[in-house]
Formats: structure tokens, C-alpha cells, sequence
């Protein structure tokens, strides 16, 4: 039943760099792999199936 709200709200909050695509955490203001500051935040649209 539970789908994991918890996991999801992680995923949301996890940084990707742009150049090589490493996953920081979202506290992260450069990427732990190459150092490079450009990182977005991962948003997967996600709708939600009722
Ligand atoms: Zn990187």
C-alpha cells in the first residue's frame, strides 16, 4: 500500500551535476565528482496514478 513517500521526497531533494551526472545531496553547492558548481535539482515529474 505505502508507496514510499519518504524515498521520493529524496529523490527530489538530490542534486545532479550537469557535466557528469553525479547525484549530490541537496545541501551540496558543488559536485563531489568533478567539482563543478552547475547542479540541478533532479525533478521527475511524477504523477501520481490514484
Ligand atoms: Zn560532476
Amino acid at each position: 500500500m505505502a508507496k514510499f513517500p519518504e524515498a521520493e521526497k529524496e529523490l527530489s531533494e538530490i542534486l545532479v551535476c550537469l557535466r557528469c551526472k553525479t547525484r549530490n545531496k541537496k545541501t551540496a553547492t558543488k559536485c563531489r565528482k568533478c567539482g563543478s558548481k552547475y547542479l540541478r535539482r533532479k525533478n521527475r515529474e511524477v504523477r501520481a496514478k490514484k
